[in-house]
């Protein structure tokens, strides 16, 4: 076997690098000719430059004009290497491609009839010989040929320069001025729709914004070009960014590995993210849209106009994105709730990553395959690390080096090390101890102490990191620890002599103490906003738990006192707790008005897998078992309180404000309570709010609080909904997922079912999605079923995606969280299915998932 380790340490210039690419693309669905003029210019010494080049067919080679002899290039192992090239020379090649036999949907491919394309990371060299890495910034002139009638549409980078026609054939000239790496580039023929709008930047510049989909869901789109509007404000008014073309295009496709991709001026999407209605779309749905737009959008200053020298520096675009999308996002919703949320999925997905054997720095030293480092780790612990610089510095001096990164980098790829010294500077500090934060893998878990004698209050804090893959030792991390400290009425009292009620306390040490004069002990308010992605553990009584949230001005800090009474009721099985817990509860609802979204959130059980997610072993049936326990206690105790929250029928008309997003998140979870709880009437008032309903949200949560508690009239409510999907496919998609997450054994005959539906598709991302990603991440009940027949079936599917699709079917894979952690025998069933998994034929990034995955097991 040889070691295809990539190591950050190698890392070394490309000795050509491409000035200008000229491409000339001759579009047909099976054999697509690519024509590339390259211009080189040597960087060091070496005569001899490498070409990415994979499943190309090369037609002709040449060098300035003159075709090179057989013993002047070498094509292998997808790498074209070309030697004595002069220092300054074109490369000539000329190669096919097939993009209808492209189901790894990576390179360029066909969704739905039409051509596109997804370069990151490694997708270019499926398109034409080139120095396939992001260091390599080029001009590029794109010609794109094709049918008029099947492809009336031709897109590619940058502005639209000339178009003609010959025959029955049309053609179009883009040309992109900004120097951008090959994972950018993209290209779309296809015949869409497009809903046009404009912009005029702070600098005064008409930005003309097109958004292209099918014909069909035109009436979709209203809310994405407002997202995108409003994005382009926000990170002028923040960042003081403006956008730097005259067109911004977006396209929506159908069959897309991610959610959607950056790049320069034509973003692709995965309609999931960027398609939004009443009729089709959740309250959820239209905030992921939302989301994205933003996050696509800011990534053209920050990926794009700076972007990354090598794939190990991935986060310095991902993390920094995601926490400025966060930021934006905070801004135009409930900045409280948009919090919590975020780091419930941190939680949820990069924590239990942490603790795996997939755990990796967010700058990870090597890779095998870097699609497998498209991770939590990598965006949402990344944008942790950039929001705590932000806490460290304060928003103005964050902002200030921000702004010396954008204007020291602007057109250049450049390193995590290269923001930092910009924060530094711009802060006037030292981040030395903190770059630990990107180097070393984990959780910090940080115990807390106190104690009250003679009028003094003494914290101590005690931080510790468990060994990781290949990190047997942590260094301490700076954390800033953001707290407060409140008085027996939950009043914060002052910290210091200019009365602060708030302070952030910058802990750097294995173990450190802090103390202040007051009158009584008090209650610590600890890592409010959630200041530093760290596991924190003080021994709170249920009294002080219940005090903090009902008191605390912190949503994080309310939610998570929360999290915990729920955890000990159900993880350590306290009934003791059902009483206050009714009383808690009883308060919130009555407390209520104005802020529904985060007495949603402060009243949502947490799910089995959060519940399971620190727990070793962990029984997911037990946990199911006790949840839906106390989930019934809590139900039958208040049913008028919970009723009082459904929402009448004649209502306003829809809209996706913060005040009526939060009544339905309050209504979802008063209807879940209802129905653990059986209420009386409760299916057919479930039935009542599906047909009455004026939208997706109510539908959806009608139909899986119904299907998922096999309720009367469940089937019937489920054929329905099919019908009503059919002319969807986003909406077909949740169809799929109500059943593959129904909390139940024989749900795993229920996916198997679904995997022969006339209606899956195993070409379809979204789709293979829908069931296997729900079932397997979503659905611990099922998915570990006692015989095992949950990973047969998984294992099986993720086999049979494998071939058409790797990138899936390897991120699938990387989704099985806490194998170790399971009780015996399933630990041994699940990995015994896996190593089947492993001895038939599997691809590269899916072995490379499987072997880590299955390493501390051996
Ligand atoms: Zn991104």
């Amino acid at each position: 076997m040889t070691d295809d380790l990539v190591r950050l340490e190698d890392y070394a210039p490309a000795a050509y690098t491409v000035t200008h690419t000229d491409l000339v693309f001759h579009l047909h669905p099976s054999a697509t000719q690519v024509e590339a003029r390259l211009q080189l210019v040597r960087q060091g010494s070496s005569d001899t430059m490498q070409f990415n080049g994979v499943g190309l067919t090369l037609k002709s080679i040449a060098v300035d004009g003159k075709p090179l002899a057989a013993e002047q290039y070498h094509y292998a192992d997808d790498m074209l290497v070309v030697s004595g090239l002069p220092e300054r020379c074109e490369l000539h090649t000329v190669v096919t491609i097939d993009p209808s036999a492209n189901t790894a949907l990576e390179g360029l491919y066909m969704s739905n009839g039409m051509y596109c394309t997804q370069c990151e990371a490694e997708g270019f060299r499926r398109i034409t010989f080139f120095p396939d890495r992001p260091d390599v910034l080029s001009r590029y002139t794109v010609t794109l040929w094709a049918e008029q009638a099947a492809y009336p549409l031709l897109l590619a980078n940058g502005n639209l320069v000339a178009e003609g026609k010959e025959g029955t054939q049309h053609w179009a000239k883009w040309e992109d001025p900004y120097p951008k790496p090959s994972y950018l580039f993209a290209v779309v023929a296809g015949d869409l729709a497009c809903l046009a709008s404009s912009y005029t930047t702070a600098e005064g510049r008409d930005v003309a914004l097109k958004i292209y989909a099918e014909e069909r869901d035109l009436p979709k789109l209203e809310h994405a070009m407002a997202s995108l509007k409003a994005s382009m404000a926000w990170d002028e008014k923040v960042y003081g960014l403006s956008y730097d073309l005259d067109l911004y295009m977006v396209v929506a496709v159908s069959h897309f590995n991610l959610g959607a991709m950056e790049n320069k001026g034509l973003n692709i999407f995965n309609t999931a993210c960027v398609l939004a209605h009443q009729d089709t779309t959740t309250d959820q749905g239209f905030q992921r849209v939302e989301a994205v737009i933003g996050h696509e959008y800011f990534h053209n200053w920050s990926g794009n106009r700076v972007t990354c020298r090598d794939w190990f520096q991935l986060s310095l675009k991902e993390g920094f994105t995601v926490f400025r999308e966060q930021r934006f996002c905070e801004d135009s919703n409930d900045a409280a709730v948009k919090r919590v949320e975020d780091v419930k999925l941190l939680k949820a997905t990069q924590f239990p990553e942490d603790q795996g054997p997939l755990a990796h720095p967010v700058l990870p030293s090597s890779y095998r395959d870097i699609d497998n480092f498209y991770t939590a780790t990598t965006y949402e612990k990344g944008a942790e690390l950039v929001r705590m610089q932000w806490e460290l510095l304060g928003e103005e001096a964050f902002l200030r080096g921000a702004d010396l990164f954008f204007t020291r980098f602007d057109g250049q790829a450049v390193t995590v090390e290269d923001f930092i010294a910009c924060m530094e500077e711009a802060g006037g500090r030292s981040l030395q101890q903190f770059k630990r934060w990107y180097t070393q893998a984990g959780t910090p878990h940080l115990t807390v102490t106190d104690s009250y004698a003679e009028g003094v209050y003494t914290l101590t804090v005690t931080q510790h990191t468990a060994p990781t893959p290949g990190q047997p030792h942590k260094a301490p991390y700076v954390i800033p620890l953001r707290m407060a400290l409140l008085d027996g009425n939950g009043a914060p009292v002052a910290l210091d002599e200019a009365g602060s009620e708030e302070c952030v306390w910058e802990i750097t040490e294995g173990t450190e103490s802090r103390s202040w004069a007051l009158a009584e002990k008090p209650t610590p308010s600890l890592l409010r906003r959630f200041s530093a992605p760290v596991a924190l553990h003080y021994d709170y009584s249920v009294a002080q738990l219940v005090a903090l949230v009902q008191n605390d001005t912190d949503g994080y800090v309310r939610w998570e006192a929360a999290q915990q009474l729920y955890h000990r009721a159900i993880v350590d099985n306290d009934t003791a707790l059902v009483e206050p817990l009714v009383a808690l509860a009883q308060q919130l609802l009555a407390e209520a008005k104005g802020q529904e979204a985060l007495t949603a959130l402060l009243l949502q059980l947490p799910s089995v897998n959060e519940l399971g997610a620190a727990l070793n072993p962990v029984d997911y049936h037990a946990l199911h078992a006790r949840r839906q326990a106390l989930a019934a206690a809590m139900g039958k105790a208040l049913v008028p309180a919970w009723q009082a929250c459904v929402l009448p029928a004649d209502k306003a008309a829809y809209a996706v404000d913060v005040a009526r997003v939060g009544r339905r998140d309050l209504q979802r979870v008063a209807l879940q309570y209802l129905t653990a709880a059986e209420a009386e009437g409760l299916d057919a008032q479930l039935q009542r709010l599906y047909e009455q309903a004026d939208n997706m949200t109510e539908r959806a949560d009608a139909l899986r609080l119904l299907w998922h508690q096999q309720g009367v009239g469940a089937e019937a409510m489920l054929a329905a909904a099919y019908t009503a999907a059919l002319p969807e496919p986003l909406v077909m998609d949740m169809w799929f997922a109500v059943q593959a997450t129904r909390p139940a054994a024989d749900t795993v005959e229920q996916v198997a079912a679904l995997l022969q539906h006339e209606q899956f598709e195993w070409t379809s991302p979204n789709r293979v999605r829908a069931v296997l990603g729900q079932f397997g991440q979503h659905n611990p009940v099922a998915f570990h079923r006692e015989d095992g027949a949950g990973y047969a079936l998984w294992c099986e599917g993720v086999a049979r995606l494998d071939v058409l699709n790797p990138q899936m079917a390897a991120r699938l894979l990387s989704a099985v969280m806490g194998i170790q952690r399971l009780p015996s025998p399933q630990r041994q069933l699940l990995v015994q299915h896996l190593e089947q998994l492993g001895q038939g034929k599997l691809s590269k990034q899916s072995r490379d998932v499987l072997t880590q995955l299955l390493a501390p097991a051996a």
